[in-house]
């Protein structure tokens, strides 16, 4: 038995036909995690879809009215880069309450899995990039609307930046600068004094939002985060793990979250087909490993969601996605260092 919940549905599969999205991953990583013993059938819990009133703390109405009633214009579809069906809508009211679901358990038992979601490409009055419905933005605000945190973390290290996060999430104060070019050293992480974010209003929602994405990749326009490492093509697994230890010390230096919400893309992998970044698989481990070591020296639960992975072998977005949990296993089994 693990020590937290996996949220699951086979319904979380995405009815778009042939694409490079791999729409069958969900079930085949449940299917892995239960067949090579990671979980067991009594890890998992079923979401229900998320109310039309969850999705609304996110996005516009008139949006979600298009989304329900087949409206969309022949170019928001395109944006969409996902075709539209009344059952693409669904699977995605579903990720988001799965993310609304794995988001209350992480907030009760430490940590949580939505075995889906990170669609961080959605905005509020659009869908992008395979994105129709932003379920972790969803997630947050409907933690704040149930008066569970007033202060969440995203860590976005899919291979793409985080355009819709960053853009329903603006950063009260950006902290220090982009970071980093080819040419840019780990000197070049500043430390920019009195970035102390300004104290809230009480119980105003606040989220910090880091990203680490390939820069030469989509989306052409990234919106500030509250901090972003543009790597340069090419990037390994030191190298990444430089720079995400570096964000991730940054980050807890300047901001206290009471939940950490990481989106846990598994194309910065080397054999991406639409990543440019050379992180191996064990390196993605390392990199969840990271991630979760820090939440929890800090004593901050964690929801993990999982968003891209377009390996060119399907089964290593498998192997990428399954070895998350693996981590997480493996890190909250292990003794707390003082
Ligand atoms: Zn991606």
């Amino acid at each position: 038995m693990l020590p937290f919940k996996l949220v699951y549905s086979d319904d979380y599969y995405l009815p778009i036909g042939a694409h490079v999205f791999p729409a069958e991953k969900y079930r085949l990583i449940h299917k892995h995690l239960l067949d090579a013993g990671i979980a067991e059938p009594g890890d998992f819990v079923t979401p229900k879809p998320a109310h039309d009133e969850d999705i609304l703390l996110v996005h516009t109405r008139e949006y979600v009215q298009k989304l329900k009633n087949g409206t969309l214009s022949a170019e928001e579809e395109l944006q969409m880069e996902v075709p539209y069906s009344p059952e693409l809508v669904k699977a995605f009211w579903l990720a988001a309450g799965g993310s609304i679901l794995a988001a209350g358990l992480a907030l009760r038992e430490g940590l949580a899995v939505n075995v889906g979601g990170g669609f961080h490409h959605a905005f509020p009055d659009h869908g992008e990039g395979f994105c129709v419905i932003h379920d972790v933005a969803v997630a947050i605000k409907r933690m704040h609307q149930e008066g569970k945190l007033t202060r969440a973390m995203t860590v976005d290290l899919d291979v793409h930046n985080g355009n819709g996060t960053a853009a329903i999430f603006p950063p009260r104060i950006r902290h220090g600068h982009p970071l980093p070019s080819a040419s840019a050293s780990r000197r070049d992480i500043h430390e920019t004094p009195n970035l102390e974010a300004p104290h809230s209003k009480d119980g105003e929602l606040e989220v910090f939002t880091i990203s680490l994405h390939q820069a030469h990749n989509y989306p052409l326009h990234k919106p500030p985060s509250s901090i972003d490492v543009h790597l340069p093509d090419g990037t390994n697994d030191e190298e990444y793990l430089g720079w995400l230890d570096q964000s991730l010390s940054s980050a807890f230096r300047h901001f206290t979250p009471e939940l950490v919400c990481y989106i846990a893309g598994a194309d910065p992998y080397k054999e991406d087909q639409l990543g440019g970044l050379a992180l191996t698989i064990e390196g993605l481990k390392k990199r969840d490993e990271l991630v979760l070591r820090v939440a929890r020296s800090h004593n901050v639960p964690v929801m993990i969601t999982y968003a891209g992975g377009y390996a060119r072998r399907v089964q290593d977005t498998v192997i990428i996605h399954c070895n998350t949990v693996v981590a997480a296993k493996e890190v909250l089994g292990s003794p707390t260092s003082p």
